[in-house]
């Protein structure tokens, strides 16, 4: 998948990877006792025929979800929220009675061309 390589390496390092066939997750601090991984490899530097230790599936089929103890869709929230994210609440209340307003005033125009 291209998708991996776009990410910068150093935010991946130690990126806890999902298995998308049986949802075993592997975590870098752990390792996997199953193949002898010691605690501490970043999934990027575990062999190229590694496998799921549970259902066997290839590298590829595992998919990133970020380092531990983070909250899901972090990284999402980094990339797509940070437009309105940034926006202070006054501004935020600004924008929403914003668009009320223009929305009241397209009812309005509508209802008058009647
Ligand atoms: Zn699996």
């Amino acid at each position: 998948m291209s998708e991996q390589s776009e990410q910068a390496v150093d935010t991946q390092a130690l990126d806890r990877y999902e298995c998308r066939a049986c949802g075993y997750v592997y975590e870098p601090e752990k390792g996997d006792d199953k193949h002898d991984i010691p605690s501490g490899i970043p999934f990027a530097d575990l062999p190229i025929n590694w496998r799921c230790p549970v259902c066997s599936a290839k590298k590829q089929a595992f998919t990133s979800i970020g380092p531990a103890g983070q909250v899901s869709g972090f990284r999402e929230n980094l990339g797509y929220g940070l437009g309105v994210n940034t926006l202070t609440p006054t501004q935020k209340n600004l924008l929403i009675f914003g668009a009320l307003a223009l929305a009241f005033l397209f009812f309005i125009s509508l209802y008058g061309l009647q």
